[in-house]
């Protein structure tokens, strides 16, 4: 499954969208990106966010706060952004130390400015099916599936790995999508056989080639949500694309779409802030 071609067209028609606004209204879509500290993968994503964003005819706006940041600091810089009107989505970085209270800092992103789907508010919406912006990786991952149309429905879609961003955010948009869901995580019991009966397989672990072809039902979908030091994803795509009917290579998969889907929900944020949507 080609992430990279789709993120260019998705992205393609986010820029022409950007360029809509800007003309309509005099102001351009801006994103603003707030870091804490400058621990360098952190400060790397930020740079390639902002490089994409530019690209895009989006505006960025950087704060950059010190380490030493307290939750208070950190509330209050991204509180500010929230009441800010030139400023119509807020990306803030994690992690931001293990000092700041990381969800005080998220709940300060106005819902309408959650571009990055990391507050209560939009996580909520997404379980009542309600719109909203999603948390990217899983927008992207159910982009690509629908790109490639994949039948969700009545299908058993399992998703290793849990978290809030990306695992459980992931197996509820497929849930929304009347798949049948199992999750796996570090605690899971027989996980291979569980693995082995998904139609659609969704790794998101952070261990290099954590799955591997011994796993995979023949025809199964995977998708590869992982990316791990040397370019590596969780799934061990050699063994994996001989029994898999679709698959996402890392690089190239499931990376570009994430970005894609920050911009879109950027510019979508944008038009209903200028009141155009
Ligand atoms: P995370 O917060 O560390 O969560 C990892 C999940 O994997 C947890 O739910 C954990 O279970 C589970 N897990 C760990 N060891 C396991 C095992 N032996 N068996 C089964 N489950 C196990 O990681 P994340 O933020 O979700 O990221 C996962 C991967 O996606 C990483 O490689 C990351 O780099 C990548 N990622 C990619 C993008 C992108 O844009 N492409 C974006 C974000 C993340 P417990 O809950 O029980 O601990």
């Amino acid at each position: 499954m080609d992430g990279t071609g789709l993120a260019r067209r998705s992205v393609e028609e986010t820029t022409a969208a950007a360029a809509e606004i800007r003309l309509r209204t005099g102001t351009p879509p801006c994103l603003a990106t707030v870091l804490v500290g400058e621990d360098p993968s952190s400060v790397t994503y930020v740079k390639m966010k902002r490089n994409r964003c530019a690209r895009a005819g989006i505006e960025s706006r950087h704060v950059a706060l010190p380490a030493d940041a307290t939750t208070a600091d950190v509330v209050a810089a991204v509180t500010a952004l929230s009441n800010d009107p030139g400023v119509h989505g807020i990306l803030l970085q994690h992690p931001m130390g293990p000092h700041v209270d990381e969800r005080a800092a998220f709940e300060a992103i106005a819902p309408e400015k959650d571009v990055d789907g990391v507050t209560m508010h939009s996580f909520a919406a997404m379980g009542f099916g309600l719109p909203g912006f999603v948390s990217c990786t899983p927008g992207g991952i159910m982009r690509l599936l629908d790109a490639y149309e994949v039948v969700l429905a009545g299908k058993h879609a399992v998703v290793v790995g849990r978290s809030a961003i990306l695992g459980k955010p992931a197996g509820m948009l497929l849930l929304g999508r009347n798949a049948t869901v199992t999750y796996c995580h570090s605690h899971t019991a027989e996980l291979s056989s569980i693995v082995r009966q998904a139609d659609v397989l969704v790794v998101a672990v952070g261990r290099p080639r954590f799955i591997t072809g011994a796993d995979i039902r023949p025809g199964a979908v995977v998708i590869d949500a992982g990316y791990n030091e040397g370019n590596v994803g969780d799934v061990d795509f050699e063994t994996a694309a001989e029994q898999a009917s679709l698959i996402t290579p890392v690089p190239g998969g499931v990376g570009p779409m994430t970005i894609a889907v920050l911009l879109e929900q950027t510019v979508a944020a944008a038009s209903r802030q200028l009141g155009l949507s």
